[in-house]
């Protein structure tokens, strides 16, 4: 699952994910206080984030691997940032070291859903023979996922869980049979592929948008700026951090949280599935 023949086939589009709590007091939460800078003030009828903010950011890290514990945990601890981490079930790094992740759950991260076996389609390079999403239907995904969530409880999750779909994938069978309707049922929100600022006042919470995080540090503030430009949320998606694959170079991930960190007056870094928590509470009003 973690080899070269993966990254290759995640160049596509690969893993999405899902979500998990968020509430507009947890750890990404600060102060209504204003912005440091002459930003506008949000303009009538616009989507009112929590606590004075103006844009959401979801940091998000899939698959489970190794140079994500290694660097990304440390480097969003120094920012004092939350995230959430998609987990492939049978990651060997979680198979052998689940003590880090429940450390990751007490340090309030959030631990989301990524399926067991990562199906794609078959066609990708890396997708093991039975695994591809042509093999499977939908009471083997419904069972996969069934234990994939009871393996987040194990490490501490809470609900609501959230989800990323491998590849970006909502299909699975021969026919390609959309499995969003399984998702729906059993977590608060999914990730998507869709490279765009997320408008939380109209866009699905089942394929919520994201960008890829294996770009240069001036391109990944860029779309900071766009989320404050829209007053929207904007999900990335990284793999590796400073290693393993798809990476981001360690100095653009630094400078992407340094810039979040100065920002956390007017932009709300917080876990993907807390966020969705509180775009569908703010819809219900
Ligand atoms: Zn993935």
């Amino acid at each position: 699952m973690h080899s070269w023949s993966k990254f290759l086939g995640c160049l596509a589009a690969c893993c999405l994910s899902g979500c998990l709590t968020a509430m507009p007091n947890s750890p990404g939460a600060v102060k209504s206080t204003g912005s440091a800078t002459t930003d506008p003030p949000p303009s009538a009828g616009a989507f009112v984030w929590p606590n004075g903010t103006r844009a959401a950011i979801s940091l998000t890290y899939d698959d489970a691997i190794q140079s994500q514990l290694d660097n990304a945990v440390p480097a969003l601890a120094r920012h004092g940032l939350v995230a959430t981490f998609f987990l492939t079930g049978t990651s060997g790094v979680v198979q052998q070291s689940p003590e880090r992740y429940r450390a990751l759950v007490q340090a309030g991260h959030e631990l989301g859903s990524h399926t067991m076996n990562h199906p794609c389609d078959r066609g990708m390079s890396f997708v093991k023979p039975g695994f591809g999403l042509q093999d499977y239907d939908l009471a083997r995904m419904q069972t996969e996922l069934t234990e994939n969530v009871q393996q987040l409880r194990d490490l501490g999750q809470k609900e609501p869980f959230s989800f990323a779909y491998p590849c970006g994938s909502t299909w699975l069978g021969e026919a390609h049979t959309s499995y969003i309707p399984l998702i729906e049922q059993t977590f608060v929100a999914a990730r998507g592929v869709d490279a765009r600022v997320d408008d939380p006042a109209r866009d699905g919470l089942f394929q919520v948008p994201s960008t890829m995080g294996n770009a240069a540090g001036s391109t990944l503030v860029t779309w900071v700026d766009r989320a404050l430009k829209e007053g929207g949320w904007v999900v990335f998606t990284f793999h590796g951090v400073a290693g393993d694959y798809l990476a981001v170079e360690a100095d653009a991930h630094e400078t992407l949280l340094t810039y979040l960190e100065q920002h956390k007056r007017s932009v709300w870094t917080e876990r993907f599935g807390s966020v969705a928590q509180y775009v569908k509470a703010q819809r219900k009003q």
